[in-house]
């Protein structure tokens, strides 16, 4: 059986060209970056390369680029460590109810230590409300994170608009842009960002190394204590070839981001159409225009998302519903009910997300298998189609 991989939002196969680039790192130049014999310098460079390729494409200085495990890791330090450097100032910040949970989880932390977070409401496209961040702006405020393209409904943010208004009242803007570097452009400097996070493994690079971007002049505690890397922000021994490959896929990524973007998004809207025209009572998640090329979010009504992803795993194709955390516990999909899609229809969403290398093929083979999945759980299914029709919003 071919097997079809359609989650691509939670990561990527590696490019054969980054992993090329990686090898000589792990058993020819592996020295420890810090060190000062030419085995060292020889790593260093490399990881210097790395920096300046990713700071060259998404607009900054080499000197603003920190590398750490992921974004998770980066989404930690940047709320807590701009959230501690700059408590003298004041103790608000304001986020989302849409974040990525190394963002909701480190909020709620920080509330524990005396700061007071803002979870701000979104529309029912997923995209903050502009008017609202503004009202809820106030003396107290330092901070302001919203990430650049939602990770489950695939919706992005207004960016631009959203650091105008945090620069505007002298606040910090920091961005998750995991799901957006590669697929839409940003310009760090030029769109007047404070900090912004990613990571490498959702572009087609390798797993468990990201980065930090911190602009220059904002200040930042350090997170992890122990040597002095990273300007001795941030601690420990430099993983120098997935740094490596993480510099290399960046910059193919930000190199190929229209073709790419074209290509995906072409096919996206071929799914969401043939669907929408195959199977009734499917609706789309996420903005109609305003989404990430390669995501797909479609509530199916009457049935559990659950349901429909393990049986397509059945055929070898793998989705992903977003409501399961790791552990298999079903927690409540915090995205969509923050939209205010309706109880039954946040059980019926299925997230499909494509890569650069999805083929209309593999598209063709999907929508045909889940045509015929969705009509055998709906027989079998208790809730009726009168009974979704009146639970849509
Ligand atoms: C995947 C993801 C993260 C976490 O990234 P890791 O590198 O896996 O830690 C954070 N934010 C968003 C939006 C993501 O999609």
């Amino acid at each position: 059986m071919n097997k079809i991989y359609l989650d691509n939002a939670s990561t990527t196969a590696i490019n054969s060209e980054v992993m090329a680039e990686m090898m000589p790192y792990f058993n020819s130049v592996y020295g420890n970056a810090s060190s000062l014999h030419s085995f060292g310098r020889d790593a260093k460079a490399a990881v210097e390369t790395a920096r300046e390729r990713i700071a060259k494409a998404i607009g900054c200085l080499p000197s603003e680029i920190y590398f750490t495990s992921g974004a998770t890791e980066s989404n930690n330090w940047a709320l807590r460590g701009l959230a501690y450097a700059n408590a003298g100032k004041g103790k608000h910040i304001i986020t989302s109810k849409i974040e990525h949970p190394s963002v909701l989880e480190t909020c709620r932390q920080l509330e524990k230590e005396g700061f007071t977070v803002t979870y701000l409401d979104v529309d029912k496209y997923g995209l903050v409300r502009l008017d609202k961040l503004l009202h809820n702006i106030d003396q107290d405020t330092i901070l302001i994170s919203i990430m650049a393209a939602n990770n489950e409904v695939g919706t992005i943010q207004n960016i631009q608009a959203i650091s105008n208004i945090a620069k505007e009242k002298g606040v910090i803007f920091h961005t998750d842009a995991t799901q957006a570097i590669g697929s839409v452009n940003i310009n760090a400097k030029e769109m007047g960002i404070d900090a912004m996070s990613f990571s490498s493994h959702k572009l087609y690079g390798p797993k468990g190394v990201g980065a930090l971007y911190v602009r220059n002049g904002v200040m930042i505690d350090k997170f992890m204590n122990g040597g002095e890397q990273e300007k001795n922000l941030r601690a420990g021994t430099l993983n120098t070839p997935a740094i490596v490959g993480f510099g290399k896929a960046v910059e193919i990524a930000c190199r190929d981001i229209i073709a790419n973007a074209k290509k995906m998004s072409n096919l996206r809207n071929y799914f969401i159409k043939e669907v929408m025209n195959r199977i009734d009572t499917t609706f789309l998640n996420g903005h109609p225009i305003q989404r990430l090329p390669n995501n797909i979010n479609m509530s199916f009504g009457q049935i559990e998302g659950e349901s429909v992803m393990f049986m397509l795993d059945m055929e070898g194709i793998a989705v992903s519903t977003g409501s399961a955390c790791s552990s298999g516990v079903t927690e409540p999909p915090y995205v969509l009910e923050a939209m205010g899609v309706s109880p039954d229809l946040q059980k019926g969403a299925v997230r499909f997300t494509l890569s650069k290398s999805t083929t209309k093929e593999e598209i063709d083979t999907t929508i045909d298998e889940l045509e015929k999945i969705v009509k055998k759980l709906r027989k079998i299914s208790p809730i009726t189609k009168a009974q979704v029709g009146k639970m849509k919003k």
